[in-house]
């Protein structure tokens, strides 16, 4: 008998991405703020590169809440509790389907046991869509036309005239002596502490807000009075602008676009990583390509793996099965000896019964309590045999 297909799956040995990379066709505020942070990152996923680490069950579930408010934008929901909350029970229940066939998300399903306030989040998103749902019922049915694009409302596409820039704005609510106010919907925090403790809009957002305004005014010739960042919880929060800021962001993210496009179009794909490649904490850290990113194993390995994703990457010592059944893998990392205890058994690391003395693996996504701490396993802890290659930027 073989083995069965989702531990094969992630049995591979993981090389650097070496999909035939394309240029990207246009750019969205989101992707913009994601270049800023990394460029590869943005490449490889626009290219279709498998992840190769989970997502958090909590960003499954801010899909599933920021899907449920676009479809109330659009006016797909019935205006009721009873039908808003039913789609929300339907799409928690499509993101349990998609992780229980994702060989590295399944043990996470079902997003009811793994997301601890999954019904503080259902409560606000079930609200939030509530609400929407009613303010689209009465949207003008001039406005609601699919002939011309609507100018406000909710999910209104917007784009650059040379189209190489476009998005689609939550909302857009026209109010008499006020003005155009531009809404972006975030499903977590819309806030952060800048130097001195002073708290403001996340940097990403603020970049994003721009450019939606900026588009704006390009597509209805009109610019918004204000920018506005709204939170589950109802919090809202203005993001400050200029209009020669929301232009040169438009140009800023065209001059970007060509560059990467121009690295892609001249370069062979293998060369790209070091090219397009920004390693840091902050952008690796959520980022699902690490076990096979040169780039960033060279950046944490020469500033010291401060505040760097808890990831050990070496050559196989042994792989032992512990008195308590749970699993010890021990690795050299050239400097070190780690042994990483306390692995679960069985389906949840196939990539363990593949693993050999002299091997290249990598265990990411590790915790611990305090630096000298032994490491131990998260529900996000994935292990993968390596290849050599990916050693190296
Ligand atoms: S691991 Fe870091 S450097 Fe590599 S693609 Fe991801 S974000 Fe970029």
């Amino acid at each position: 008998m073989g083995l069965p297909r989702h531990w094969a799956a992630n049995m591979s040995t993981v090389k650097e991405h070496s999909v035939f990379l394309k240029p990207l066709r246009s750019i969205s505020p989101t992707t913009f703020s994601a270049i800023k942070k990394c460029a590869l990152n943005v490449v490889w996923r626009r290219n279709g590169s498998p992840p190769l680490l989970p997502t958090s069950p909590k960003a499954r579930v801010g899909t599933a809440a920021h899907k449920l408010l676009a479809e109330a934008g659009q006016g797909r929901l019935k205006a009721t509790a009873d039908s808003v909350n039913t789609r929300w029970h339907e799409l928690v229940e499509e993101a349990d389907v998609a992780i229980s066939r994702t060989p590295l998300e399944r043990h996470l399903a079902p997003l009811d046991s793994s997301v601890p306030d999954i019904e503080v989040l259902r409560i606000r998103a079930t609200r939030k869509a509530l609400d929407i749902a009613c303010e689209s019922q009465t949207t003008p049915r001039k406005d609601r036309s699919h002939v011309t694009p609507p100018s406000y409302g909710h999910e209104i596409p917007v784009q650059s005239t040379d189209r190489l820039v476009r998005g689609t704005i939550d909302a857009v609510i026209r109010k008499d002596g006020t003005g155009i106010i531009i809404q972006d919907y975030k499903s977590g925090s819309i806030v952060e502490l800048e130097d001195g403790n002073e708290v403001q809009p996340k940097k990403p957002y603020q970049t994003q807000m721009k450019m939606y305004a900026g588009l704006y005014a390009e597509n209805f010739g009109e610019w918004p009075a204000s920018l506005e960042l709204v939170s589950l919880t109802g919090e809202r929060l203005g993001v400050p602008f200029t209009k020669n800021d929301c232009l040169n962001l438009l140009d800023e993210a065209k001059a970007t676009l060509k560059r990467i496009n121009e690295a892609v179009e001249y370069h062979p794909s293998s060369s790209l990583p070091p090219i397009l490649a920004s390693p840091s904490p902050e952008a690796c850290i959520f980022c699902q390509f690490r076990p096979a990113c040169g780039p960033y194993r060279l950046a944490a390995a020469k500033q010291g793996k401060e505040h760097w994703p808890l990831d050990v990457i070496g050559t196989v010592e042994s792989v032992r099965r512990l008195g308590n059944s749970r699993m010890m893998l021990s690795l050299t990392t050239g400097t070190d000896s780690v042994n990483i205890p306390g692995l679960s058994p069985g389906d949840r690391h196939p990539a363990l019964l593949n693993l050999k003395p002299g091997d290249m693996a990598g265990v990411f996504n590790l915790r611990r309590s305090r630096p000298s701490a032994p490491y131990s396993e998260s529900r996000l802890t994935t292990v993968h045999k390596l290849e050599q290659s990916t050693l190296s930027a």
